[in-house]
């Protein structure tokens, strides 16, 4: 979705009130892919400031989903969004004020909701998404859930003083 702000550009004290939609059904960031499960309309809020600038305000709130870091089950969460910034046009291709970022969601007078809500995502979401804060994960030797089950493989806490054992024994499983 696109929303056109030029005369929000131009016209200080100007207010538009725009219900802006979420299109994308999932994003990808880093190695994980975040499934959009819900993507209500939400409200954002221009206003002219003057000065080739307008103020841009509104809350979103998405229903995300995406495996557990540990266990791989699909882990259903919710995600806050929060905007309020200052925007002004990037002018297509022209030389930029060096200090000035261009945004990503900005392409000349025209704002790409997707991209905007994208970016946000990306700054608040987890480092990692648990199923639960204790999740115990799946055994690294037969992939079994260990919050579901137990398995028989020997995956407890280490000791040190088995180390040596353990050593001649591979060893004697390499001969
Ligand atoms: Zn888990
Ligand atoms: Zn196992």
């Amino acid at each position: 979705m696109l929303i056109h702000l030029s005369e929000l550009f131009t016209r200080e004290g100007k207010r538009e009130v725009y219900i802006a939609r979420f299109g994308l059904s999932s994003v990808a960031f880093g190695s994980g892919l975040y499934e959009v499960v819900q993507a209500e309309p939400f409200e954002l809020v221009f206003t002219g400031l003057g000065g080739r600038k307008c103020s841009m305000k509104g809350d979103s709130s998405l229903v995300l989903r995406t495996p557990c870091a540990r266990c791989l089950e699909p882990v259903t969460f919710s995600c806050e969004l929060h905007f309020d910034q200052e925007l002004t046009p990037d002018q297509d291709g022209a030389a930029q004020d060096a200090d000035q970022e261009k945004e990503p969601y900005l392409n000349g007078c025209e704002l790409d909701v997707d991209q905007l809500v994208c970016n946000e995502l990306i700054l608040s979401l987890p480092m990692r998404v648990l199923c639960r804060e204790d999740c115990k994960g799946i055994c690294n030797r037969c992939g079994t859930n260990l919050n579901l089950r137990t398995c028989t493989c020997d995956t407890g806490p280490f000791d040190p003083r088995m180390s040596v054992f353990q050593e001649i024994f591979n060893e004697m499983k390499e001969v």
